[in-house]
């Protein structure tokens, strides 16, 4: 390893062969966004919203590590922000070194991940640059998105669906050497193709988020969604919530997109939602005090779905968690789905259990999508079926201030932060589909 970022860099901008790339080195160490072990406990006694990760997120130069036989060293041209970047920088609910130390303990190639910093990231594309010598379907030169859900092929557990592997963890959050760097380490069965009509930040934004709401809205491992269904998507202008959108529309099922500005509203009837609540307009206090939750306010959102659409939701797209829960619970349908993924405002959840068991309505885990799903999900966007939601484009060394606003909440759709790509707009080899679609690609842009 003696080579320079900037050759890797000119390489694949000149569109190099993948002999070249395959044969160019690595230098020994790349910049990347990580926390250090020895801040984690930096926020101990502040409020959570105003825990600032520009004070613990650094993009600092790290070595790279060497490469498992089923890895693959990817130049990463763009990466994304996902809230499991805030989760890490914030170091809630948990600090992620813990998951790092656990991980050391199992093996060789686990024992690389136990150091003292975290580099983060669960989203890129870019380009294969070497891969180990168990890696059979791909090589050097191949251009490429990354799936974030990081298995052990050898267990066991990992083979009907990889989501219920006792090992499966999320790469960039619960492994080191993730997206946001100038070069990740991935496992072979992390990488898709990247969509050739998206430049490289636009194709860098959906990996993780278009992957969960895949699984959530679409797979039988999720709500399974028919046509006709209606869906109440929580946080509908957000990173999983824009996708959620989508696949509704898709699906032939009516949303019921929940958003709180009027530029989200606005956003959302781009997409094609006729049903939109503007949570903050309507003043919606589901908790009147910190542990009494307000019942009639659960009525008042059940009846505003009803004027909107005419009758309850089959499915509620949850997320929001505390705030939201006991609504959520409460406005299904007799025999609908709540399907959630995350608990953004607080995990310790209370709901009335009776909406529950007396209207027969299932509450259901979801997290991430297994390999199958997210190359699924992965097709869709190549075949412009589904766009990315990308509003706004940081440098790598601005990643701290993207995390921010995704923390604060003051970003619609998926932000794209550059790691290698001099400038946005560079990648795009299908023209002619990309015209096709430019609308709804730029979509979120648009409203910026
Ligand atoms: P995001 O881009 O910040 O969007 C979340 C949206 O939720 C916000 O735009 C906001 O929309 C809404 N929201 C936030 N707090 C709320 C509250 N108290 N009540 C109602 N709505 C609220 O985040 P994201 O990428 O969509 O992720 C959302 C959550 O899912 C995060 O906790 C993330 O960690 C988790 N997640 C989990 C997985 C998984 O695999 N398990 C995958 C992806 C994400 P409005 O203010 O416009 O209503």
């Amino acid at each position: 390893m003696s080579g320079t970022i900037d050759t890797i860099r000119t390489a694949i901008l000149e569109g190099a062969p993948g002999d070249e790339i395959g044969a160019l080195d690595l230098p020994e160490s790349v910049r990347g966004a990580l926390v250090k072990a020895d801040e984690q406990e930096m926020f101990a006694g502040v409020a959570s919203e105003d825990k600032d990760p520009r004070q613990s997120l650094h993009v600092e130069e790290f070595p790279l590590p060497e490469l498992a036989p089923d890895e693959a060293y990817v130049a990463v041209m763009a990466s994304a922000i996902n809230f499991n970047t805030v989760w890490t920088s914030i170091f809630e609910p948990v600090s992620t070194f813990g998951f790092l130390k656990r991980l050391g303990k199992e093996s060789y190639w686990g024992a690389r991940h136990d150091l003292p910093y975290h580099v983060v990231g669960s989203d890129a594309s870019g380009v294969v640059l070497q891969v180990g010598n168990a890696v059979r379907n791909w090589k050097p030169g191949d251009r490429v998105t990354v799936q974030c859900n990081h298995v052990d092929d050898q267990d066991p557990t990992a083979h009907n669906d990889s989501m219920m592997a006792s090992n499966q963890r999320i790469w960039g959050f619960e492994t080191n050497f993730g997206g946001l760097a100038e070069i990740a380490v991935v496992k072979a069965n992390q990488l898709m193709p990247k969509p050739e009509h998206l430049t490289w930040e636009e194709a860098a934004v959906s990996g993780l988020c278009n992957s969960t709401s895949y699984r959530m809205i679409v797979s039988q491992n999720g709500a399974g969604m028919k046509q006709g269904d209606a869906v109440l998507i929580w946080g509908a202008s957000g990173g999983i919530g824009a996708y959620a959108v989508q696949y509704v529309l898709n699906g032939g099922g009516i949303p019921v997109a929940v958003c709180s500005s009027p530029k989200r509203a606005e956003m959302l009837r781009a997409m094609g939602c006729e049903a939109v609540i503007d949570r903050k307009a309507e003043g919606y206090r589901f908790w009147s005090d910190e542990t009494t939750q307000d019942s009639k306010e659960w009525l008042r959102l059940g009846k505003k779905i009803r004027e909107q659409i005419g009758r309850d939701v089959d499915i509620v797209f949850e997320h929001p968690g505390r705030s939201t829960m006991g609504a959520s619970v409460f406005v299904a349908r007799r025999g609908g789905m709540i399907i959630t993924c995350a608990a953004t405002s607080g995990f310790m959840i209370e709901y009335d259990n009776r909406y529950l068991w007396m209207n027969l309505k299932t509450l259901k885990g979801c997290h991430f999508a297994n390999y199958a799903e997210a190359w699924e999900a992965n097709r869709l966007i190549g075949d412009a079926k589904i766009h990315p939601t990308m509003s706004r484009v940081y440098d790598l060394d601005q990643t701290a201030e993207a995390a921010l606003a995704v923390h604060k909440n003051e970003s619609e759709g998926k932000l794209a932060v550059l790691c290698l790509a001099p400038e946005k707009g560079l990648g795009v080899l299908n023209e002619e589909l990309r015209a096709k679609h430019l609308d709804q690609i730029t979509l979120f842009e648009r409203f910026e």
